[in-house]
């Protein structure tokens, strides 16, 4: 099915549903949207023209990515797995070792995973004008592989990687083949993977894997995302802060605002008055101050509004 439509500013869009299919594995049972609850999430997409969009891993759930939260499905529940701290990633040379051989062994496919319709109708709405930012906690790239340009990395991302010593900063594809190089024996492959690229390992295959330093000084090599109990570098919260005052309104997708870094910037815009609506699955920490609160997947919802828009032929 194709749905060709011509919005207010003239351009015009090509949507291909069947093109998008969505991966429900990680993704929590939700009850099914209402006709209601998409018409006043279309109302809110209409009225305001300006979006700033808040991203959660909630909406990186149907690219096949699980969130660390949701009950059932998402990491917490499935394993005792938790993330790695940013102290113990400075502090110890075996906690770097095991983290980047399991990232190592991960990232064929987490960097292979490809956005869903989430992102490419996130994508459409900043083509036709209405958004004024993107903000992700994500650091999977999948809005920059969807062709958002207007991204905000409020976490960084897992594709770069930088120097704890110097500037250098190097594409972590490259650092794939240094990788290989090193570890000829290690097979990069796997099935199961993390919000942030990680995977199980052996503790042998963890012991033996070799980690290289920095090319330009010999430093300390980390991905260039924002680990827990990290702060999130000044100019970053300025740049966000900047773009919730520029908005007209909030739209957040798939989290449940459960790191102060997210929920710093529901607290800004209801300070700057800007009217705030939320998409997700389960309770969020900032349920109180939503002017409109949807459960539900965002694929799913998303759609439907996007499906209204192209059947009266305009995004007002
Ligand atoms: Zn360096």
């Amino acid at each position: 099915m194709i749905v060709k439509h011509t919005c207010c500013n003239g351009k015009s869009i090509r949507f291909c549903f069947h093109l998008y299919k969505s991966n429900l594995a990680f993704v929590p049972k939700c009850n099914p949207t209402t006709t209601e609850d998409v018409r006043k999430l279309k109302e809110f997409i209409d009225k305001h023209h300006r979006l700033c969009i808040l991203t959660g891993a909630g909406i990186s759930t149907e690219s096949g990515i699980p969130d660390y939260r949701s009950a059932e499905v998402g990491l917490y529940a499935r394993s005792n797995h938790k993330p790695i701290l940013y102290k113990e990633f400075c502090n110890s040379e075996a906690i770097r070792r095991r983290y980047w051989a399991r990232n190592y062994v991960g990232w064929p496919r987490f960097s292979s995973l490809k956005p869903n319709i989430t992102h490419e109708i996130l994508r459409d709405l900043e083509y036709v004008g209405k958004v004024e930012c993107i903000v992700t906690q994500n650091v999977d790239n999948l809005h920059s592989k969807a062709g958002s340009k207007k991204v905000i990395e409020l976490h960084g991302t897992a594709f770069r990687i930088m120097c704890f010593n110097c500037d250098h900063k190097i594409y972590r594809h490259e650092l794939q083949e240094v990788f290989q190089k090193l570890n000829p024996s290690m097979v990069a492959t796997t099935q199961m993977i993390r919000p942030d690229g990680d995977v199980e390992l052996s503790q042998a295959q963890v012991e033996n894997f070799n980690v290289p330093a920095c090319d330009n000084c010999g430093g300390i090599l980390k991905p260039d995302i924002i680990f827990f109990g990290e702060n999130i570098p000044r100019n970053i919260v300025e740049k966000v802060k900047n773009n919730i005052e520029n908005s007209d309104a909030l739209l957040i997708l798939g989290t449940s605002l459960a790191t102060f870094s997210s929920y710093r910037i529901v607290l800004q815009a209801v300070e700057a008055n800007k009217p705030i609506a939320i998409v997700n699955i389960g309770k969020t920490r900032a349920d109180e101050f939503m002017n409109l609160k949807l459960e539900g997947r965002c694929g799913d919802i998303l759609s439907k509004v996007w499906q209204l828009n192209a059947s009266n032929n305009s995004i007002r």
